[in-house]
């Protein structure tokens, strides 16, 4: 693809890991500086640390490129303010956001406590809020923006033990289709992806013969078109095969 990111600089949140590292390196090595942001945690959501975050911009600085770390709990307001300020006092702008941490509490709804579900809507939906929130006035003032939220098949279909998971999934969805009206006079474009690609998140779930077969980085360029200039006006949302297909006619068709 001739996408390129130069003068440009993305957020990603939980990018130490899988799709969202997927995100970042690629972001970086088509010239956009970096915010690779991940607690680190376990992936019920417990603990946290930046060490993951720490050895992606390590990735990104041996090849080249630029990158800071950033350890922010997503469904922290304070937290993610202090990550977008870092980012401002570094490179003085912000062009990209992809909402991409997420944690899994599956459990089948009669076993799936209150707390199940206020972590996960607190990290995938309130956490995609909130770092939107952080970077919009920004994207508003620079008259440019691309915001990527990170929805799932299991929202818009359902999945059994993802009651906690796919509603919030499903939200996020709902807050980007408000989000692109009143992002468009700002040429601020959001977009949605429904990733079915194997993660870390995915790993227990699924056989290695099915897992070899949903790779990371065959999501990630669908995601950096989204995040592109060349983004599509607005309320994309693309799942898994349809992620495949597009970018197989993108390269196609040289774009
Ligand atoms: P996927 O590749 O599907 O995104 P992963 O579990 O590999 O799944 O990645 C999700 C990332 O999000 C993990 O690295 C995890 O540490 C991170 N994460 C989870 N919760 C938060 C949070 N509250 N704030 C920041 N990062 C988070």
């Amino acid at each position: 693809m001739t996408i390129r990111f130069d003068n440009q600089v993305a957020i990603v949140t939980g990018a130490g890991n899988g799709l969202g590292k997927c995100h970042a390196l690629e972001l970086a090595r088509l010239g956009a500086k970096v915010v690779v942001n991940d607690f680190g945690g376990a992936r019920d959501g417990s603990g946290g640390s930046s060490e993951a975050a720490e050895q992606v911009v390590a990735e990104i600085q041996a090849a080249g490129g630029e990158a800071i770390a950033n350890g922010a709990d997503v469904s922290s307001p304070e937290q993610v303010d202090a990550m977008v300020k870092q980012a401002l006092d570094t490179w003085g702008r912000i062009d990209v956001l992809i909402n991409n941490a997420g944690i899994l509490r599956d459990k089948s709804f009669v076993k799936m406590t209150q707390d199940d579900w206020d972590k996960v809507v607190a990290v995938h939906l309130t956490g995609s809020e909130i770092c939107t929130r952080a970077v919009w006035p920004i994207m508003r003032e620079q008259g440019y923006g691309r915001i990527v939220m990170t929805t799932s098949t299991s929202g818009l279909y359902g999945n059994f033990g993802q009651a906690n998971y796919g509603a919030a999934k499903m939200a996020v969805a709902g807050l980007m289709n408000t989000l692109c009206i009143e992002g468009e006079k700002y040429d601020i474009k959001v977009n949605c992806i429904a990733p079915t690609a194997a993660t870390r998140m995915t790993e227990d779930l699924m056989p290695p013969e099915v897992l070899a077969m949903l790779e990371p980085k065959e999501i990630t360029p669908a995601v950096l078109f989204l995040c592109s200039n060349k983004a599509p006006t607005h309320r994309i949302v693309l799942a898994g095969a349809g992620c495949y297909a597009m970018v197989r006619l993108m390269e196609s068709e040289g774009v």
